[in-house]
């Protein structure tokens, strides 16, 4: 038999299990605020519960799901990646990311994905589950608890500790709106004020663009920000480089993000990673600003792509990248081209673990 895993269980099924166990609903309200507070990983932390109980906990249930398996850091000390472990054998991929003032936590949602981006290291593998909503706040706790540890040396990230997570982006493996449930699950649980209360505007959903939940995330009282990966300014190609392109096209996805903005009155981020001869033309450059303007205030991040060993595409050069910018300044939508810091390390979506699955790549890693 499986333990439940029990930072699967919000507030109220953690008081329902209690009231299960024959114990009353409040242990339920101590235990969320030990997990979700204090983040302890060991039921004989929780002190101020009976001891029978605490020993019920820690024979039935599981508080971290996460075995690491390696972890890089990249040159600068500005990004460290870690691959887990599941109790299942999947494994995972988690990225924190120093940058300004930020710590950022790079998130999955799914191992692997499903939507089939052929320049993306998650979408050759196809998907192999969806995480429950305990496994995706389980990667953030997991770099919180080691921030908020008081040591002088930070073994080799650029940082002083105790520090705090300071930003969430879904921009790990797997599409999170085709995990709708757990992975809102998992944000509001990472959100609540009440204990581990990071603000909502700190956080970043980025998605293919499947319409259907981008209109319920719309009606959600839950201001994250959102994030869409175009990569591609017609269908013709974007059918290539995003193949849900073809369920959900560019007029309806465009559609979709203004009913979006009208709803919510957030402003939408645009992801494009940046294929040499393959998206980076400036004739494209004007129909991205062509395709983007009606939409009032958009941003769109340009990404040098990661290649990922496998595959064809290459990024961009420099001068493409700033003449395609350039462009896009000039037709008046604002840009900021994103440095993919670690590209040494491997750190791309999924490529970590695509480089412990083919051994022959791993030379890419250099393990601690
Ligand atoms: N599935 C979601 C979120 C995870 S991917 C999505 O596609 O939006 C997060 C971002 O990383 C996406 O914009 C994705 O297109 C981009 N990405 C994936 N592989 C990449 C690579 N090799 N180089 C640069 N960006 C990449
Ligand atoms: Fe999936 Fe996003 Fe990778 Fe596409 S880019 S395969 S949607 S994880």
């Amino acid at each position: 038999m499986s333990k439940t895993l029990l930072l699967d269980l919000t507030r109220p099924q953690l008081q329902d299990l209690m009231k299960s166990w024959g114990e009353p609903a409040y242990r339920g309200k101590q235990i969320y605020d030990w997990l979700h507070r204090n983040l302890v990983t060991d039921p004989a932390q929780m002190t101020n519960l009976p001891k029978a109980l605490r020993e019920r906990l820690a024979a039935e249930t599981l508080i971290n799901p996460l075995e690491l398996i390696v972890q890089v850091d990249d040159e600068a000390g500005e990004t460290r990646k870690a691959l887990f472990r599941l109790p299942d054998g999947a494994t995972i991929e988690v990225v924190l990311m120093l940058y300004d003032k930020r710590r950022t936590v790079c998130i999955s949602t799914q191992v692997g994905c499903g939507i089939g981006c052929p320049f993306c290291a998650t979408g050759l593998g196809g998907l192999v589950r969806n995480l429950s909503p305990g496994e995706i706040i389980a990667q953030v706790h997991w770099f919180e608890r080691w921030l908020r540890q008081d040591q002088p040396d930070s073994e080799g990230l650029a940082l002083t500790r105790p520090s705090r997570v300071t930003n969430i982006v879904v921009m790990g493996m797997g599409e999170p709106l085709a995990n709708y449930d757990a992975t809102m699950q998992a944000l509001r649980a990472i959100a609540d004020p009440k204990t581990f209360s990071l603000s909502a505007r700190n956080i970043t959903l980025s998605t293919s663009g499947l319409i259907p939940k981008i209109d319920q995330l719309a009606e959600e009282q839950f201001p994250i920000r959102l994030a869409v990966s175009l990569h591609a300014p017609t269908d013709r190609l974007r059918n290539k480089l995003v193949p849900i392109n073809k369920r959900y096209g560019l007029n309806a996805l465009m559609a979709a993000l203004q009913r979006y903005r009208a709803k919510t009155h957030r402003r939408v981020t645009f992801e494009y990673a940046m294929m040499r001869g393959i998206n980076d033309a400036v004739e494209q450059a004007h129909l991205l600003a062509d395709l983007l303007l009606p939409l009032k205030n958009a941003h769109v991040n340009l990404i040098p792509l990661n290649p990922t060993p496998g595959s064809p595409y290459q990024p961009s050069d420099r001068e493409a990248v700033r003449h395609f910018q350039q462009a896009l300044e000039d037709a008046g939508i604002t840009t900021t081209v994103r440095l993919r810091r670690g590209v040494e390390i491997s750190a791309g979506c999924g490529q970590l673990r695509q480089a412990k699955q083919q051994p022959d790549v791993l030379k890419f890693i250099h393990e601690p």
